[in-house]
């Protein structure tokens, strides 16, 4: 994703953008393709020279959740079988202690350390004898980012972060201040300050949009439970130093979270457990790329969240090419869901639509997006493209975005323009992590950009893409069955 200035609240457009793996084990070439090719065929969405240009300007700093560990990458192990501590069931945290011999007490002390406290380690559980914490640093983990690298970008009002997981997979978030604006009488803010974080719930995507890093460089795995929520407690462990709190938290970073919609759901509940994070109500934004079944499963859940829909384009050929997951849940299926949405929630639903010069931004696109969401609930937000590299595209000029808006709104649809945010901070969705994995093949590259184009070609002659899911993806949404 790539961050915008939308808000939590009005459904936050606004991603960070996904995109694994530097120092990971490499994604899994056939989410992407379909195939396996060699190694030197790949594509991946390193970022430009342009854009590391720009990087290297950035201020960087290096925030680690524990004292700098000069072996924190050495350290990476390929799995842990320690679970993390804040994506831990009260019940199982209880039953352990009781099986230690421990009274029930324990399990509400680790919480308020994990929480209140926001321990980086067992160290920091003062409130626990020193054996106990021990045997509580050998049984989970009390952190499940190891290190992270922070880049400042917007004159410090976007920072974005790149954190290292247990298996050398990266994710990033990104962390946006919004001032208080619009001053009424006595002073008085109209809209409070906010400080939202866009989160990873997947370590890359399998899902393939090609104007997205992430998506380029295919899937690494499902984040845990704990993976998600500790992006959180980093955040608020920065903002804290600053007597500021986190505000917003949006699922625009890396990854699908509608394919990881378990663990989504379980980090959603604990970050709005008072007892917990206490998230205020309402400050949580899910956005998909169309994952139908998941968005229904979220319509059965009520008003918890505002949903937000990565449309991109209203017409069937071109979304085929640009979201590839619509060549299984069409555009009239998906916003059927999220009319349906709207409707039993009473929550509006927003659009994402970033803009791509001379692909998705004629007068055609724009009518064709009034017309499908004439009468709903909706609102839209559209997204100048971030560059990424493996793509020839680049994004609709201001005043495109402009008139395209006007004329969505003539058709009789809220829209916004949203910004980008920390475009000097390697914006587009995982081009930190891209940055750590080095330069791809030139040819590889030259390839990618052939194939996007005489796919978005074919597609903007009207037709139907013929090619089928990438094979990462139909593993997952294959037998999935709309509720
Ligand atoms: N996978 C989910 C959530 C993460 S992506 C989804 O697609 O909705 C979050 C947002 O970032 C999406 O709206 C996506 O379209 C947007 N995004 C991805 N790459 C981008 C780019 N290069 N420029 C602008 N926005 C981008
Ligand atoms: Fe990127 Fe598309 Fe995956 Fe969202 S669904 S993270 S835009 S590839």
């Amino acid at each position: 994703m790539s961050p915008s200035d939308a808000t939590g609240e009005d459904a936050g457009a606004n991603p960070v953008t996904p995109a694994p793996l530097a120092a990971m084990p490499r994604p899994r070439r056939d989410a992407r393709d379909g195939a396996a090719e060699p190694e030197t065929q790949t594509a991946s969405p390193r970022p430009g020279r342009d854009a590391r240009d720009g990087a290297a300007e950035l201020e960087t700093q290096t925030a680690s959740p524990r004292p700098p560990r000069r072996d924190a990458r050495d350290a990476r192990k390929a799995s842990d079988p320690r679970p993390g501590l804040s994506g831990m069931d009260d019940k199982d945290l209880e039953k352990w202690f009781a099986a230690e011999g421990q009274p029930a007490y324990r399990a509400r002390q680790v919480r308020e350390a994990i929480w209140k406290v926001n321990a980086k380690d067992a160290e920091e559980i003062l409130t626990l004898p020193a054996p106990l914490r021990a045997k509580v640093d050998e049984a989970f983990r009390v952190d499940t980012i190891i290190e992270d690298e922070v880049k400042v970008a917007d004159n410090g009002m976007t920072e974005k972060t790149l954190h290292l997981l247990y298996d050398g997979s990266l994710i990033e978030s990104v962390l946006m201040h919004y001032p208080a604006r619009g001053f009424g009488g006595q002073g008085r803010p109209l809209h409070r300050e906010r400080h939202t974080l866009c989160i990873s719930s997947q370590a890359g995507c399998a899902v393939g949009c090609p104007f997205c890093a992430t998506g380029e460089l295919g899937f690494g795995r499902d984040l845990e439970t704990a993976e998600i929520v500790d992006q959180v407690r980093h955040a608020a462990r920065r903002l804290a130093k600053t007597g500021r709190n986190l505000t917003n938290i949006v699922f625009m970073g890396m990854g699908e979270p509608l394919l990881n919609l378990n663990r989504v759901l379980e980090a959603v509940e604990i970050l709005a457990d008072p007892r917990k994070f206490g998230l205020g109500a309402r400050h949580v934004v899910i956005s998909t790329s169309g994952v139908v079944p998941g968005i229904r499963r979220l319509t059965a859940l009520g008003p918890q969240f505002t949903l937000a829909i990565s449309l991109h384009a209203a017409r069937d050929p071109l979304r085929d090419v640009l979201v590839p997951l619509n060549r299984r849940w069409p555009v009239a299926e998906v916003v059927a869901a999220a009319r349906d949405h709207a409707r039993v929630t009473g929550r509006r639903v927003s659009y994402e639509y970033v803009m791509i010069s001379g692909v998705n931004d004629a007068e055609v696109d724009a009518d064709a997006l009034a017309k499908l969401l004439r009468g709903d609930l909706a609102h839209v937000n559209l997204i100048p493209m971030n560059p990424v590299a493996h793509t020839p595209w680049v994004a609709s000029s201001p005043e495109r975005v402009a008139e395209f808006a006007a004329r969505v709104r003539h058709g009789g649809i809220g829209v916004t323009i949203r910004s980008n945010r920390g475009q000097d901070a390697g914006a587009a969705c995982g081009q930190l992590a891209a940055d750590k994995a080095g330069e791809p093949p030139a040819p590889a590259v030259a390839k990618r950009r052939n194939e996007i184009v005489r796919q978005s070609e074919i597609a903007l002659q009207g037709n139907r893409s013929a090619e089928s899911l990438p094979a990462g993806l139909a593993g997952f949404v294959g037998t999935m069955k709309p509720r």
